[in-house]
């Protein structure tokens, strides 16, 4: 798909225009220093979900970045008015915040911060039913040390990129990222998960985005009473698992059949009970994450 092609509108620098319009100069500073943030929210039946959670994400990634931030409520109306405008009913928003080209260099003192909306008709991210094959990627994921990776900032995810294309060569659907000590981290755009003996595991949030997805699976295993273990993990312990999933808005929850030569049940009733809970939260709409 050549999303310079969708149809409807666009919300960009404080206008509703054509997408086809809604155009920046190749000269723009966000293009060549990678300095824009941005977010991924999903409408499931018109509603987006956790879109305060995002919008605030958006919110503490601009002032993280330097950017400036927009007000919350101007977004949400924004965001819904564009959803409305465009009659959505199950697709994916993209608002980003990026500098305006008055700088080619890092300094940006006289950049503005614009912000553009927009909102595409979208099903599944993997189309696999039958679960997704990872390989391990040679770069290390960013840890907070060295990239503020709080920040959903295009700037972090130069490795992801270059990763995926690796995986893609190899035929694998996306990889697995290790933190700079070697703990498990997360994939490529996605956070990750893995169950031993009825326990659920993840990664801490040093060297990952903390995924808005991520925090509602744990909140719907703190509910549950499902022990969920949050720590760092070496591989090993993550390829002895019995099964695996990755997270995230456009994901969901996605159960991994491979990582390597590593098999996994993509059966598990964990796995199942989980997308049954988040299959419910869709329809909590404008709630936030704490809310659940
Ligand atoms: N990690 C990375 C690097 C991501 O890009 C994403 C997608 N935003 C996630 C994790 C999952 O985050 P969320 O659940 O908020 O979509």
């Amino acid at each position: 798909m050549d999303f310079s092609k969708i149809k409807g509108k666009i919300y960009f620098d404080n206008k509703f225009v054509d997408a086809k319009n809604a155009k920046i100069h190749v000269l723009n500073h966000s293009l060549h220093f990678a300095s824009s943030v941005f977010e991924g929210i999903r409408v499931y039946n018109t509603k987006p979900l956790f879109l305060i959670d995002h919008l605030e994400r958006l919110r503490t990634s601009a002032k993280i970045m330097g950017l400036k931030q927009p007000k919350l409520q101007n977004l949400v109306k924004n965001t819904n008015k564009l959803i409305k405008i465009n009659k959505i009913k199950d697709g994916y928003v993209r608002p980003i915040l990026f500098r305006s080209s008055h700088s080619m260099s890092p300094e940006t003192e006289n950049c503005k911060s614009i912000l553009v909306i927009a909102v595409w008709k979208w099903g599944t991210l993997f189309s696999n039913n039958n679960g997704i094959k990872l390989d391990i990627s040679k770069f290390p994921k960013l840890n907070s040390k060295i990239y503020p990776i709080q920040a959903k900032s295009s700037g972090s995810y130069q490795t992801s990129v270059i990763s995926r294309i690796n995986s893609r060569k190899g035929n694998y659907d996306d990889c697995l990222m290790l933190d700079l000590n070697g703990n498990i981290a997360e994939s490529s755009a996605c956070n990750i998960f893995w169950i031993k003996n009825s326990k659920i595991y993840t990664s801490k949030i040093h060297s990952i985005l903390n995924g808005i997805t991520r925090k509602a699976v744990i909140r719907i295993c703190k509910k549950n009473k499902i022990k969920c273990n949050i720590n760092d993990f070496k591989l090993k312990h993550l390829l002895s698992a019995e099964s695996v999933f990755l997270t995230g808005t456009a994901a969901e929850i996605q159960p991994i059949r491979k990582i390597l030569n590593y098999k996994f049940n993509i059966n598990n009733h964990l796995i199942a009970f989980l997308k049954k809970e988040y299959e419910k939260l869709k329809t909590v709409g404008l709630k936030k994450t704490k809310d659940i």
